[in-house]
């Protein structure tokens, strides 16, 4: 796989590891959710043996324990093959009298093209082993499975033969063998520039290397304009229909490939965090409030009470690309439907602030550099406020921190929940004061 994304990359792993980026705790956290979602869906095929044995990795040994195992066991996990000097593994091989079942097990929602062209090889080296492979098959989560009381593994996991596009890219497969066959025969690393491709279909691991390698060119000092332009008109048409009290909102969520709590889905967007400023007149003293959940127990049921309260019954919610609050109250609304009234009345006060800031809008600047995040925006619009001190700077963040939380001892717990009040506050307090700034401009 890695020689499909870049030849470079699948020489240096091959010959160089030590060059590889040091491993990052979201890498692992990563890579380990990928393994646990492996041995959950074991159990969709139960009394299995296990080709790995002692050791870490998939290899020659692991081979021969295949081997050994094919002949009395009807369940094989991590059974390992080796044709043309390739080795591979599939996670569950299954055999029902003759034939043989493979199954891979992707922690996704879905199936991805990297899928198909990982099962491919596969597929290739235990077809020509001689093994009499009937099918092939994704076991992913499935995206429609709600979690209520334990964990019901056949509902979670959905498997879907992909035989058929498997069947068609050996060709391919083969071509790629013998062409990366040749790549290692090289005695230098291959020149390859940094592209696209170093994040598709997965970020790369010898980034940090390559990046080293890039010639750098001292940009001629352009120092972009930070004047801000504002089409008044379209603005105040823009925000006509915007009421007092004003609430400037903002969620942090966190996703779970197996759902944690009841009346959850895979990878559902779970809000355990939120940030909200209020302004219930023009130039009136700022109210803050936020909630942030223990991150151990299910965020949702204190948060949607306190969010109901806080955010009252009249004045819009202003939101920074509404998109994603809405969806999440829908959801929350459909998982809790005692409160469905009136999350779906907050869902229809929800303004977005974004808009007005895309390439060619209502609010331009030079130094936006054509980009309208939040945080792009904010240091040119308010240049004495900034993200840049705090120890949590943006969502992925504050979202993976928060999945540790409970491992913490309560020192350490307690410093993190200071770290996310203060990014989710800065996330609320930035649209107060682009809104005041562009009012400014305006009034
Ligand atoms: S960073 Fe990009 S160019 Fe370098 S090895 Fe990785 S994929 Fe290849």
């Amino acid at each position: 796989m890695y020689g499909l994304q870049c030849h470079k990359r699948f020489y240096l792993n091959r010959f160089h590891k030590e060059l590889a980026n040091p491993l990052d705790e979201r890498s692992e956290a990563v890579f380990q959710s990928g393994t646990d979602a492996g041995l959950l869906a074991q159990q969709l095929f139960p009394n299995g043996v296990n080709a790995q044995g002692e050791e870490s990795w998939i290899c020659q040994k692991t081979v021969e324990n295949t081997a050994k195992l094919l002949e009395d066991n009807e369940v094989i996990y991590e059974a390992a093959f080796m044709f043309n000097e390739v080795i591979c593994a599939v996670d569950i091989l299954v055999r029902k009298g003759d034939a043989y079942y493979a199954f891979e097990v992707k922690s996704t929602n879905g199936i991805k093209s990297q899928h198909i062209e990982d099962a491919a090889l596969q597929y290739y080296v235990l077809s020509n082993c001689g093994l009499n492979l009937k099918d092939f098959s994704i076991i992913h989560f499935d995206r429609e499975y709600v979690r209520v009381g334990d964990i019901n593994i056949e509902q979670l996991f959905k498997a879907e033969s992909i035989l058929e596009d498997v069947l068609a890219k050996q060709g391919f497969i083969a071509k790629n063998i013998s062409d990366l066959k040749k790549l290692i025969q090289l005695k230098r690393i291959p020149d390859i520039e940094m592209g696209n491709h170093c994040n598709n279909p997965y970020p790369c691991n010898f980034s940090n290397y390559c990046n080293s390698l890039v010639e750098r060119i001292e940009e001629e000092t352009r120092v972009l304009n930070n004047s801000i332009q504002v089409d008044k008109p379209a603005w105040l048409q823009y925000t006509a229909n915007i009421k007092y009290p004003l609430f400037f909102f903002d969620f942090e969520t966190i996703q779970y490939g197996v759902p944690q709590f009841n009346f959850s889905s895979p990878y559902q967007q779970i809000p355990f965090q939120y940030s909200l400023h209020v302004l219930l007149e023009p130039n009136a003293k700022l109210i803050h409030s936020a909630y942030l959940g223990d991150g151990i127990n299910d965020p949702r049921p204190a948060l949607i009470e306190q969010m109901i309260r806080d955010l009252g019954s009249n004045g819009s919610i202003i939101t920074w690309n509404m998109t994603f609050e809405k969806s999440a109250i829908k959801k929350l609304a459909e998982n809790f439907p005692d409160y469905q009234e009136e999350l779906i009345a907050i869902h229809d006060r929800i303004v977005d602030l974004m808009p007005p800031f895309r390439p060619n809008r209502i609010v331009y600047s030079e130094a936006f550099e054509g980009r309208y995040s939040i945080k792009k925006v904010l240091p040119v619009m308010v240049p004495d406020l900034s993200y840049e001190n705090l120890s949590i700077q943006e969502g992925g963040t504050a979202s993976f921190r928060y999945g540790q939380m409970a491992e913490m001892p309560e020192d350490k717990r307690e410093q993190l929940r200071k770290d996310l009040l203060d990014y989710c506050h800065l996330d609320t307090l930035a649209m107060v004061k682009i809104w005041e700034c562009v009012k400014g401009e305006t009034d």
